[in-house]
């Protein structure tokens, strides 16, 4: 197990929501150990810890909500932050979904590395997989299993010429989601975008923030970062959603044709079974101030 972790100094970015095609301006805070990961809508004046428990919506996009409040498409920045381990932040929102960017974690990546993390003076906890937890929904499915590290499994399937099937297996080290999850970019069929747009998503929707298929292909002009990019940015959407748990999960996950809907079911089964799972135990550690 390792330190807790926060930012070194506060960053911000700002752009267009994917969903709602509006403006918004978000800014990462540092946070005390033990603090997790609070949304604040700045302009509602409210604070939603990124939790299971909280999520309101996950038709496109994950939703964070209470009182009616929304903090729209929450994923990415999620992942970018499980990907990196930042465990304790305020996210300032200025607006109400998070800016999309080019639509990976790519931008967020290097702004967080950038800005540099801070390792804090207590132990953060892993829930470690004991016993096998499955959950089928629909053709969709979800496992975690016991495994001596942290690794996900992802296989996506889709009746399309260029798609198809893609595969890939991944140990969750900062690294390899830094080089080979966060460039993935979110994508889109060109044949759903008018259906999309007139029931209220993908507003903000553009060649510049996703990849978008047509009956032959890739429809952007500067074609793919990766040749498997589609099941790289689904890995990239359920660390995002697997991190609403609250803790790390030490164990393999294996996904089917998931999406967010079973990403947060799967998540609720596991929390409802807790013979199958355990808190890691804290080793010993020495008292340092915090921030260091
Ligand atoms: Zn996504």
């Amino acid at each position: 197990m390792r330190l807790q972790r926060t930012l070194k100094q506060q960053v911000s970015f700002e752009g267009i929501g994917l969903h709602t095609g509006r403006n918004a301006r978000v800014c990462l805070k540092p946070a005390p150990r033990d603090t997790g990961i609070i949304f604040m809508r700045k302009d509602k004046d409210l604070a939603i810890k990124a939790s299971a428990g909280y999520v309101t919506d996950t038709a496109f996009a994950t939703t964070l909500g209470y009182n009616g409040a929304k903090i729209r498409t929450v994923e990415h920045l999620l992942a970018t932050l499980a990907g990196l381990g930042i465990d304790n932040l305020i996210i300032e929102v200025y607006g109400s979904e998070i800016p999309i960017l080019d639509g990976s974690s790519m931008e967020l990546t290097s702004l967080i590395l950038k800005g540099g993390i801070a390792k804090q003076s207590k132990k953060r906890p892993y829930i470690r997989i004991l016993h096998p937890i499955l959950l089928s929904d629909g053709q969709a499915e979800i496992a975690a299993l016991p495994y001596n590290g942290r690794h996900i499994t992802y296989r996506i399937h889709f009746n399309h010429d260029l798609l198809g099937e893609q595969n890939l297996s991944i140990e969750l080290t900062e690294e390899n989601f830094a080089v080979e999850i966060a460039p993935a970019r979110t994508f889109g069929f060109l044949k759903d975008v008018e259906y999309l747009k007139a029931n209220g998503f993908a507003r903000g929707g553009s060649f510049e923030n996703a990849i978008i298929l047509g009956e032959g292909g890739v429809l952007n002009g500067s074609g793919l970062r990766f040749k498997d990019e589609f099941v790289r940015h689904k890995i990239l959407d359920l660390m995002g959603d697997l991190s609403l748990l609250g803790y790390p999960i030490y164990g393999h996950i294996v996904a089917n044709k998931s999406g967010h809907t079973t990403n947060l079911k799967f998540l609720k089964k596991l929390l409802a079974h807790p013979e199958n799972w355990e808190f890691m135990a804290e080793a010993n550690h020495v008292e340092t101030p915090a921030y260091i």
